[in-house]
């Protein structure tokens, strides 16, 4: 899970890395208090959307005064980031900016490793330098089972060819940040720009935390960052009812069982709504998984027919271990338990283990509602047709 850039600032006061004073807000005129309260000459105010680009996107903006804020923040929020409608604000402390650095530390799952990259050119997009500059962009292997130590640390500041005299305080920082990494169970610490300010000091003006959420249970605290998470309320719905569902932005509902048949089910409904009017695209990831009981299945159709942007269904399942016989039956009783709320078209695809016993069964059924189709590229094609139709 990926944090807001507030919450990663949070994380990184606690574990005492340097960062400007901030708060968040909603609306303008809480802005304008936050600057109130700041009362320093310049305060920034930033969109608070899970996307980079934001500064070059018009959503990070100086403010002078607290009316000023206001205005920046009526300006800022509403803005649509790459598909991320702004909800939030953070209003720091303006930082006057010598140089722009980056740092970061990830897994390298590839090497089974960490590696560390850092830059003494930041504040671009690290895409871009490592593209067009690599020779600007230090990268070191860090051992897992050491971490990013004083020694690791001082080695990538020596390397990346920073100023002797910003040396220590460099190394406070990436060791801090190191913890982080290490207490919080982070797959990703990115700060860009970690900057020089005038004075001298070196601090984190922006970060990306990525939490490792197979880590959740050991980290209680972590548990409010998934309330406010970008996939909203459907996503926190899901969670509630232990399902793994991912919003998407199309308007066919998916629900399979097995992530790789998900996924396969996300590709072959997009390329078969390719050339629809429309182009209809999936709504969600659903993976029910292999027991795929009626409540499990109803709990799922419940939040893809509450997704306003879904226009119609499809359920992709291969029995297995669980029978078609028994899918079908649960697809029923799901259809009962729904009763009203169940207004959009299902189109069903059983296939292997019992699937003529179960095609009997939703044959029976008689659902107005339900069409079931044979093959999984027929069915993502009456899916988006019906998808494209609405
Ligand atoms: P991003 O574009 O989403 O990565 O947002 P950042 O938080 O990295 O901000 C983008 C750019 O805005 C930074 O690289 C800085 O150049 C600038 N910026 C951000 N905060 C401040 C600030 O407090 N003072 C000044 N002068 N510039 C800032
Ligand atoms: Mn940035």
């Amino acid at each position: 899970m990926d944090l807001y850039e507030f919450q990663a600032r949070d994380v990184f006061e606690t574990h005492g890395v340097p960062v400007l004073r901030a708060r968040t807000a909603t609306g303008p005129f809480a802005a304008g208090a936050i600057a109130e309260e700041l009362d320093v000459g310049v305060v920034v105010v930033k969109a608070q959307v899970k996307t980079g680009g934001r500064g070059r996107a018009g959503g990070v903006k100086l403010a002078r005064s607290p009316q000023e804020t206001v205005d920046r923040a009526r300006e800022i929020l509403g803005m649509d980031i790459k598909g991320h409608t702004v909800r939030r604000v953070m209003v720091a402390e303006g930082a006057e900016i010598d140089q722009e650095y980056y740092f970061s530390l990830l897994v390298d799952r590839g090497e089974r490793s960490y590696l560390a990259l850092c830059s003494r050119e930041g504040g671009v997009e690290i895409e871009q330098l490592a593209e067009e500059r690599p020779e600007a962009l230090y990268r070191q292997k860090i051992d897992p089972l050491v971490g990013l130590d004083e020694a690791a640390a001082r080695e990538i500041v020596q390397a990346a060819g920073f100023d002797e005299a910003d040396h220590d305080q460099l190394v406070n920082v990436l060791v801090l940040l190191g913890k982080v990494f290490h207490d919080e169970d982070a797959t990703l610490v990115e700060v860009n720009p970690l900057v020089r300010t005038g004075s001298g000091r070196i601090i984190a003006l922006d970060g990306k935390v990525t939490l490792d959420d197979n880590a959740d249970f050991r980290h209680p605290e972590h548990a409010a960052y998934h309330e406010t998470g970008d996939g909203g309320p459907l996503e926190a719905r899901a969670r509630e009812k232990d399902l793994n569902y991912v919003k998407l932005d199309g308007s066919v509902g998916i629900i399979g069982n097995g992530a790789g048949l998900v996924m396969s089910t996300l590709d072959v409904v997009a390329y078969a709504g390719a050339d629809l009017p429309g182009s209809p695209r999936p709504a969600n990831f659903l993976d029910i998984g292999g027991g795929a009981s009626a409540q499990v299945m109803a709990d799922g159709l419940d939040i893809i027919l509450s997704d306003e942007q879904v226009k119609s269904v499809f359920v992709n399942v291969f029995g297995g271990i669980t029978a078609c016989s028994e899918v079908a039956r649960g697809i029923v009783q799901a259809l009962e338990m729904l009763g009203d709320r169940e207004t959009k078209p299902i189109v069903v695809r059983l296939d292997g283990n019992a699937v003529e016993q179960g095609r009997l069964i939703l044959a029976d059924a008689n659902h107005p509602l339900v069409t079931v189709v044979d093959t999984m590229d027929d069915a993502a094609r009456a899916a988006a047709e019906l998808a494209a139709a609405r």
